[in-house]
This record gives structure tokens, sequence and C-alpha cells, in this order.
């Protein structure tokens, strides 16, 4: 049967006809290049595919999930007879841990940290530097609505880390398999040839990779973890649904005025969009404000005593409330009290910052993505190759890391029964089950993000009385954590 996904986007059933009548008489064969039909001589690809080396998993892209990707495959009991390549186009970062923070810090799930424990990186992390936090206030610049998140028990919610924290302990456990794992640095992908599904004896089964530098590689199983410009996905000819946000944001590392606990992370809902202070010792922080490129740039060149003021400012001042407003959230608030005495949020001063280390600020045009496919024959997504988020709720690595768990469970389970790694059997069943998980995540997140970048009275309304109900009914609040934890949970 032909499918869609079996890379004949633009090529039917007389396509491949033709090029096994190509092939028996000798004239050239079509092989499938970059998704499309390209006419490649028949002696010229044995030559080709001679040569290159063979891996069993090909992974494109060393950020955070595809180093993480390698390096749970590599750990793997039943991979230890598969030969795996990472390939990343940026150099080795040997890492020493400065005394300043980076500024790109995620907010990593407690079902992300037992995804790094499993393959032995989370130990590093914790050795390096992490800052655990047990609370999060979430609350509205428009009305007196919040909502606040945190354990019964003395469990963490989260785990601030720098991506170099991460991209460190993961590159450790690299390093441990480097007898199952090939790291090419400085090793940029910029080409692929698709085998055909039932392939003939002179077609290449495999996907070959081609290098900038001109080495090639082959393999039975390609992943996809190349970013948001995955040109991996672009390649394979799989639709991404995409936009750019009106929003950019600016990144900084934060000096507080006193040290405290700081053990909340706190997100605070302005019209221009949401600022988010996320905590990195007793007395620092780490700012990820959303907001309009204009603004985005003038944060950026505004002086540092104008920038500390604005951060202040942003969480404190009450200049978008409106009198309307905060009487009917007050009347909601009251006929939930009365139902639910015990539903009201206790609401906590967020901490006031002093000053920015220098160098520290940093802009990143935010944007959203879909691929409509994560799998196709001999190829998976993950990462932000396969989506992209808004950080409003810090997501982005934590769907890539749910990735990783539920990829590694199918493949390991499929290196066991001795099955082909790149058949769409077992890579069909890692698309059903992230893409149940994902869309709903990123169709909320994007829903979030536009009820949130309004000042419009109705909408205000709208959503304070959802955060005020939400807040006040912990099955709804404790569903909203799980469904963020379940995200590796495999
Ligand atoms: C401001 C901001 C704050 C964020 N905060 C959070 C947060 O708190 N929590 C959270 O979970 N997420 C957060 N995110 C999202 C998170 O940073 C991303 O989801 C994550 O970094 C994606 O990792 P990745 O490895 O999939 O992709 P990338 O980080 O984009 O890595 C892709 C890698 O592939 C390499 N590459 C690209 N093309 C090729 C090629 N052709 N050949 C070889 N190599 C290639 C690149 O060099 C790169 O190293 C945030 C994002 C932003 C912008």
């Amino acid at each position: 049967m032909v499918s869609s996904r079996d890379f004949r986007p633009r090529c039917d059933a007389r396509d491949v006809t033709s090029a096994a009548m190509a092939a028996a008489c000798g004239r050239g064969l079509l092989a499938p290049l970059g998704g499309r039909l390209r006419a490649c001589p028949r002696a010229s690809l044995r030559s080709l595919t001679s040569a290159a080396p063979l891996y069993d998993v090909v992974v494109s892209g060393g950020g955070m999930v595809g180093s993480a990707m390698a390096a749970a495959l590599g750990h793997d009991i039943h991979f230890h007879d598969k030969k795996i390549a990472l390939l990343e186009a940026g150099p080795r970062k040997e890492y020493h841990l400065p005394e300043s923070y980076s500024n790109r810090v995620s907010s990593i799930s407690p079902g992300s940290a037992t995804l790094l424990s499993s393959f032995g990186a989370w130990d590093h992390v914790c050795n390096l530097r992490c800052k655990p936090f047990r609370r999060m206030q979430v609350w509205d610049a428009c009305s007196e609505a919040i909502i606040t998140f945190e354990k019964d028990d003395l469990d963490d919610m989260g785990y601030i880390v720098e991506n170099d924290v991460v991209m460190s302990a993961v590159t450790k456990q690299l390093d441990a398999v480097a007898d199952r794992v090939e790291v090419f640095y400085g090793s940029r992908a910029v080409g692929y040839t698709w085998p055909l599904p039932s392939h003939s004896c002179d077609t290449s089964p495999w996907v070959q990779v081609e290098l900038a530098d001109g080495r090639r590689l082959q393999t039975k199983l390609l992943i996809g973890a190349d970013g948001h410009n995955s040109v991996v996905r672009k390649e394979a000819e799989i639709q991404n649904i995409e936009h750019q946000y009106d929003q950019s944001a600016v990144v900084a590392t934060l000096h507080l005025s006193e040290a405290t606990d700081n053990n909340v992370a706190w997100q605070r809902f302005l019209p221009t969009g949401p600022i988010a202070l996320l905590p990195l010792s007793d007395t620092a922080s780490s700012l990820v404000w959303s907001t309009s490129h204009e603004h985005a740039s003038e944060l950026l060149t505004m002086d540092k005593e104008s920038f500390v003021d604005s951060i202040n400012s942003a969480f404190w001042s009450n200049v978008n409330h409106s009198d309307f407003i905060d009487a009917a959230g007050a009347m909601f608030r009251s006929a939930l009290s009365l139902l639910k005495p015990s539903g009201t949020a206790v609401r906590q001063l967020p901490p006031s910052v002093a000053n920015v280390d220098p160098e520290s600020r940093a802009v990143f045009p935010l944007g959203m993505g879909h691929a409509t496919e994560y799998v196709r024959h001999r190829v998976a997504l993950i990462g932000d190759a396969a989506h992209r988020v808004h950080p409003l709720a810090g997501q982005g690595v934590n769907l890539g890391f749910g990735d990783i768990a539920c990829l590694t469970h199918h493949l390991s389970a499929a290196a066991f029964n001795g099955q082909d790694l790149g058949s769409l059997k077992h890579l069909l069943r890692f698309e059903t089950e992230r893409q149940r998980h994902n869309v709903s995540l990123i169709a909320a997140i994007d829903l979030l993000k536009r009820l949130y970048s309004t000042s419009l009275s109705p909408l205000v309304l709208l959503r304070t009385w959802g955060l005020q109900a939400t807040n006040a009914l912990p099955p709804v609040k404790d569903n909203l954590v799980k469904s963020q934890e379940i995200s590796s949970e495999f």
C-alpha cells in the first residue's frame, strides 16, 4: 500500500513503477533526494552508499533535546550492540561552572528530571547547580485574579537549571558511552536522501545524510532534533503549522534587594505579555519578559537603573486595574469563598530587584509551530523540530524530554524484539502518544497567550473568573500540574 508517509509526497504509484522499470532496463535510477525524486545514476548511488558508514540511529542536532536523545539510547540496555551518531553544527563546549549565572535557563519539570536521571545526567545537574522551587504564583496585572500551585508534601514543583548545566551534564553521559555514540561536532547536515519504503536491490534501504564538509553517513533511523528551523522536517516536506508571535522575550540575570528563601517561581500577565522571575539562588533570579518587539528593544538598550525600575514596576504596579473589574472580581471571589472557604489563594509579594548582571540582557523572537506529522518511514522529529511553544508555561524543552522518554521506550522495545528500528509500526505509536499529549498543551499555551494579550474588559473579566474558579478547585489545579508532569513519564 502506498502511504503519504512513505516519502512520495509528489510521486504516485506510477512513479514507483517507472523507477523500478528504469532500474530494470538500466537507464538510471530515480532516487528520492530531499523529499523529491531526482535522477541518480545507478553506479554513483552504489559508490556513494558503499563508502558511507552505516549507523543504527543518527540524531541530527545536538541541542539539549538531541544530545539527551543520543545519551538515552546510548545508555539503554537493549542498544548495547547498536551504533549511534549525533551530529551537531556547533563546536564542543568545554564547561567549567562560572561564578555568574547564564541568562539562558529552563524550568525543568520533575518528569524531565526523571528522564535525565534515567541515564545518569541528573546527578551531574545537581552537583553543578540547580534551584528547586516549591511554589508558583501566577497573577493578572489587570485584576486581582491569582492562581498558585504548590505541592502538599515537601516535593519540588520543578527546578530552574541553566541550559549550559543541562548540556554539560548530558555531555558527560555521552562521553561515558563514547564506544556506542559517536558525536560529530562542527558537523552540519545539509542534505538527506530518503529511501523508498520497498527498496529494490539497486536502491539503498537507508537514509543517506550529507554533511557540509562533503562527508556522508547512512542510517536505519534518522531522528531530527535540529530545532524549530529543522532541516530534517523541511527536507522531508513535513508540513509545519507555525506563526510568529508579536512578542520577543527579554532574558537577564537579576540580583534581589535582599536574600530570601527564593523558592517561588513568579509570573505576572501584563497586557503586553507575561513577565517571569525564576529563582536561581537566595539572591539571584532569572528574568523572562515577553513583550512587544519595540518594548523588548527598549529594555535591551536602556540604562541599568531604568531596566531594574521597569521590572519592579511590572511586578508591583496596578496601573492596569479598573474599578469595574476589581468589583466584579471581588464579588466572584466572595461567592467562591462561600462555596469553598479554603479555595482562595494566599497572595505573596514577589521580591524586589536591585540590579542586573552586566551583559546578561538578551532578546529572542517568539513563535509557535507544530509539525503535522512527527514520523515518516525511517524518520522521527523530536523537540523544537516537532513543536515550538511560547515560553509562558516553561514547557518547550520539557515537551522535548517527554518525546525522548516515549521514543526511547518504543525503540528499546523494538531493539529487544529484533525489529527494524526505522519501521513505521513503532514510530507511529510514538507519534500517536506524543501528539495526544502535545497538541492539547500547545493549543492551551497559544490560547493563554492570546487571552492574556488584551486589556479588553469582557475578556479580562472572563479570564479573571476563570483563574479564580480554577484556583478554588484543587482537583482542576492538580490535573493542570499532572498534565505537565506526565510529559516525561514512560
Ligand atoms: C526565552 C526562552 C525561555 C525558555 N524557557 C523555557 C523553560 O523555562 N522551560 C522549557 O521547558 N523550555 C523553555 N524554553 C524553550 C527551550 O529553550 C527549547 O524548547 C529548547 O531549547 C529546544 O531544544 P532543542 O534541542 O529541540 O532545539 P535547539 O535548542 O534549537 O537545538 C537544535 C540544535 O541543532 C543544531 N542544528 C541545527 N541544524 C543542524 C544541522 N543541519 N545539522 C547539525 N546540527 C544542527 C543546532 O546547532 C542546535 O544545537 C525557552 C525558550 C526561550 C526562547
